[in-house]
């Protein structure tokens, strides 16, 4: 059983009933002492009134008491309220302000923002931000409702357009790199992050994709791939290129039975032009070569630049073996027409090998390896030549790998001597110079005639330090025999495509004449035609340059090359020099002997003196005695011989009898007319 607290019940009472119960019974004490008559009810009456007032009194303090509890507790009620109020207030205010934000931040995104609604087939646009417009050229008014893979430019199975499809289908987010089409109808490309928006109870409701025009990239990336597999100049297929698609070509040709032709073509006396004009003159010669040679493929074949002046072609129609020849000589009559320039006309020749697949080697590699051999023997066989691979040209491309080792310890070690060939006056039968012919003395191989070495010294710039070691060297020897007396004789040296190119050929020839003091007029040059008309104005160009340092011109092996008389007579040259060939056959073969009468009238017209090379025979000797020629040179006087050797030629003043026509030379023919 609780027991009441006395303080607390004290404690209750309020002050007023208290002051009321306290004076009720003070007053009715008073009346009861002051009214004695008064009896004891009377008394009970004041106490129990006294009593009702107080509990009244406590009952009136109690109740207000209750009402100011209740005013407190809903005063702290409202000001609750009023605080939640304030702080929604806020909160709505800071979302409102956050929305803005985002609103803002949308609209000023570089990237293009389109708002897709997930809800209606077809996923129409239902928002497109500022920068999608200035995207797709489109305003926002023109897209909204538009499905979203309207937008897109391509087909719509194009497998990007089916990984968007299949996201939006399965409310996936991903990236995807599309084509769009702008409004004018132009493309560009986009990578597009599409993601799914879901509402608070996770249904997709939108669909939000954001994109980065990178047209710009991709085609900067298309020029990367495609700069990684053609060749920048020509635009033909590079070495990387060539060899994928040989490599596809030779899988291709394996499961058809088939062969594959590979044709290595190396161009003649491209880099000389290269050289002399420039890389802007041989970059154009060799664009327009390039082309020509793509002309000569079909649409199958591979086209390839593989070196500086080198072009793989890969041919694998079936049935191109039949038109094999056709197809290499149209290139080769293609690569040979002149190139025209502006006022420059360029001529250069070219040299094809060929190596086929299966017979000549089965990977990439080895064909294109033995094609290359082939092409250094149809060169090495002159211009305008090919030829297909033979087993034992490995061991021609090995001994040229050798040959080329020993041609630079040989300069080093300066195993190069020079021999001289008299040349004789036919009209004083007196020898009146020599042609300095270079020979290699090979510590193992022996004596090497410059025909097995200079055109690899030519190709690997060798020759450039070997031509200067001839002049300096013929030139000294020259003034010492002048010295010792051996009257006004002239030396001749051979000059190659590459030193003729050479532009300080003209001032190194005048430094060597200055140091060893031999006049010009005693030193000659031989050139061939080739190297001139490769480039006809700058060949005469240098020619004029030598012709200014008083030194003689020679046009060695007339009648091999281009023979051309519109440009021979523009040449500023002195002598013409028959080629051996003609020489070899004027007593047998009609046709030689007319070409060799011909080309003496010709060059006596155009005021040159004629020098017949390779005269072996006493009846070579006197066809031309009698055709006018003017010097001979060849075994039948001498042959090449050291400079002792020569000397002693010279000491006994060897000679020819002078020419008396009419007493010596009649031909039996004539004598019987
Ligand atoms: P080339 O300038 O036409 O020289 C004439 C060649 O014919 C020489 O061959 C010579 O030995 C040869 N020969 C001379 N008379 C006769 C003959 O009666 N019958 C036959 N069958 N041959 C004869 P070689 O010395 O072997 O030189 C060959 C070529 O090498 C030269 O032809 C020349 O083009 C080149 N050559 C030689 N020396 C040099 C040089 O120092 N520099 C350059 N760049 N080329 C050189
Ligand atoms: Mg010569
Ligand atoms: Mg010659």
């Amino acid at each position: 059983m609780k027991l009441i607290d006395p303080s607390r019940l004290l404690a209750s009472v309020s002050p007023a009933a208290l002051l009321a119960l306290s004076s009720g019974f003070a007053g009715t004490g008073l009346l009861a002492m002051q009214q004695p008559s008064l009896n004891w009810v009377g008394v009970a009456i004041g106490v129990g009134l006294t009593v009702l007032v107080a509990f009244y009194l406590q009952a009136v303090v109690l109740h207000s008491r209750h009402a100011a509890d209740l005013i407190a507790a809903r005063t702290a009620d409202l000001a609750l309220a009023q605080q939640t109020l304030e702080y929604d207030q806020a909160m709505r205010h800071f979302s409102e302000q956050a929305l803005q934000l985002r609103d803002r931040a949308i609209e000023l995104s570089a990237n293009a923002i389109t708002i897709y609604d997930a809800a209606v087939a077809g996923f129409p646009v239902c928002y497109v931000n500022p920068a999608f417009e200035q995207m797709s050229g489109f305003c926002r008014s023109e897209v909204l409702g538009m499905a979203c893979c309207d937008l897109h430019a391509e087909q719509r199975e194009e497998s990007n357009v089916l990984a968007l499809r299949l996201l939006l289908d399965q409310k996936k987010s991903g990236n995807v790199m599309l084509q769009n089409r702008k409004k004018d109808g132009a493309t560009f490309w986009s990578e597009m992050h599409l993601a799914p928006i879901a509402n608070t109870s996770g249904v997709v409701t939108h669909f939000i994709a954001v994109q980065t025009d990178v047209t710009a990239l991709r085609s900067y990336q298309a020029q990367l791939a495609h700069t990684a597999h053609y060749d920048a100049l020509t635009g033909l297929a590079n070495r990387v290129l060539l060899r994928d698609r040989l490599e596809i070509a030779l899988q291709f040709a394996a499961r058809r039975k088939e062969p594959v032709w590979v044709l290595y073509l190396g161009l003649d006396r491209f880099r000389i032009i290269n050289e002399t004009m420039g890389h802007d003159v041989g970059d154009a010669v060799l664009k327009a070569l390039a082309a020509r040679v793509n002309a000569c493929a079909s649409i199958t074949d591979t086209v390839s630049r593989f070196g500086d002046d080198e072009f793989v072609l890969v041919l694998e129609e079936p049935g191109q073996e039949k038109a094999l020849i056709q197809i290499i000589e149209s290139i080769m009559a293609t690569v040979t027409q002149p190139i025209a320039l502006g006022e420059e006309k360029f001529f250069v020749g070219c040299g094809i090998g060929v190596a086929v697949y299966p017979a000549d080697g089965r990977d990439v590699e080895t064909l294109i390896k033995h094609a290359d051999s082939a092409m250094h023997v149809a060169r090495s066989r002159g211009p305008g030549q090919f030829h297909f691979f033979t087993p034992q040209m490995n061991q021609r491309a090995i001994d040229r790998a050798r040959l080329e080792a020993d041609l630079r310890t040989g300069i080093e070690q300066q195993q190069f001597i020079l021999h001289y060939q008299p040349q004789v006056d036919l009209h004083s039968g007196k020898v009146v110079g020599m042609e300095a012919l270079i020979r290699w003395q090979h510590p193992e191989r022996g004596c090497i005639s410059p025909i097995a070495f200079i055109g690899l010294a030519e190709e690997t710039g060798l020759i450039v330090p070997i031509g200067t070691w001839v002049i300096r060297t013929a030139c000294a020897q020259m003034k010492a025999w002048q010295d010792q007396g051996f009257g006004d004789l002239h030396v001749s040296v051979n000059i190659s495509a590459r030193q003729f190119s050479d532009e300080r050929l003209a001032s190194y020839i005048a430094s060597v004449l200055q140091e060893t003091g031999l006049a010009p007029e005693y030193f000659q040059l031989e050139l061939t035609e080739s190297l001139v008309m490769t480039d006809v104005e700058r060949g005469i160009g240098v020619l004029r340059e030598l012709k200014a340092l008083g030194v003689t011109l020679a046009v060695d092996d007339f009648g091999t090359g281009y023979s051309s008389l519109s440009y021979l007579k523009r040449l500023p040259i002195d002598i013409l020099k028959i080629d051996r060939s003609f020489v070899s056959d004027i007593t047998e073969s009609p046709d030689d002997a007319v070409i060799v009468k011909s080309i003496i009238s010709l060059a006596h017209s155009l005021r040159l003196r004629v020098v017949a090379e390779g005269v072996e025979t006493a009846e070579q000797l006197a066809f031309l005695q009698l055709n006018g020629c003017d010097e001979i040179q060849g075994y039948y006087f001498s042959r090449p011989v050291a400079d002792a050797e020569f000397s002693r030629l010279l000491q006994q003043k060897k000679s020819l009898p002078p020419y008396a026509p009419v007493l010596q030379i009649t031909p039996p023919r004539l004598v019987k007319v």
